[in-house]
């Protein structure tokens, strides 16, 4: 089955003189339990398509469909829910809490989702050890190494148990052996079947996915499959 289908979407910044044409008819499916990697140099329109399939933003036009839904027209607040229920995102930055323990950060997604105090822990250690982390529950962030506090927002990516994980530049803030690590645990998640996307700018990375779309000016185009 598809769990992502994009049908000619564009998106167009500003109006007038001043128009962006960001995506230019983007025709993309992703089967579940992909592992894909989106490429692509500066200003390309990698962010606008992280956007757009990490539901923080509609197309102008065409269609996304992610988990059997037609999202490509809904309202902000819908659009969250979505969001919440289908996707975790693993970021550059990591974006964790500093003040709070590993075990914290990942239970957060489930106070959101209203989940309650005993199970949230549960899920919260679960994830932590299936990246690994199963004995730095109580260490912040600036106890553990790049590589690790990745790690920790991947587990917090994983406890809702989303649709996708979609991670943006996840390894632009990491030295090669971090990389690398990180890589490996894609790589899990997708032998378990977990859908993994991956947008980055480092061909070497993009190399070890399973898929590989290099976007250029707005436009897709598929690349020979690596791994
Ligand atoms: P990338 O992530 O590959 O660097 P972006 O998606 O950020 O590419 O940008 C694609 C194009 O859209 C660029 O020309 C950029 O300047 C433009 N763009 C991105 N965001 C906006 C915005 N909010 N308003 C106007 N133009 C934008």
């Amino acid at each position: 089955p598809t769990i992502l289908a994009l049908r000619g979407v564009t998106k167009t910044y500003g109006t007038g003189d001043l128009q962006v044409h960001a995506l230019r008819g983007i025709d993309l499916e992703v089967p579940e339990g992909d592992f894909l990697a989106i490429t692509g140099p500066s200003g390309s329109g990698k962010s606008t398509l992280m956007h757009i399939l990490g539901c923080l933003d509609i197309p102008s036009e065409g269609t996304y469909e992610l988990a059997g839904e037609d999202v490509s027209q809904m309202s902000e607040s819908e659009l969250a829910q979505v969001r919440n229920r289908e996707i975790g995102f693993v970021f550059q930055q990591f974006n964790l809490l500093q003040s709070q323990s590993a075990l914290r950060n990942v239970e957060l997604p489930l106070v959101y989702a209203g989940v309650g105090r005993a199970e949230r822990q549960e899920r919260a250690v679960e994830a932590l050890r299936r990246v690994g982390l199963g004995d730095r529950l109580d260490h912040r962030p600036t106890q553990l190494s790049g590589g690790q506090q990745q790690r920790v927002s991947v587990a917090r990516a994983l406890v809702t148990d989303p649709a996708m994980i979609l991670a943006d530049e996840p390894t632009g803030n990491l030295d090669s052996v971090a990389t690398q690590d990180v890589l490996q645990l894609f790589h899990e998640l997708h032998d378990q079947g977990r859908t993994v996307v991956v947008i980055t700018h480092e061909p070497d990375v993009a190399a070890q996915a399973s898929h590989a779309v290099r976007i250029r000016d707005g436009q897709l185009f598929t690349e020979t499959s690596a791994a």
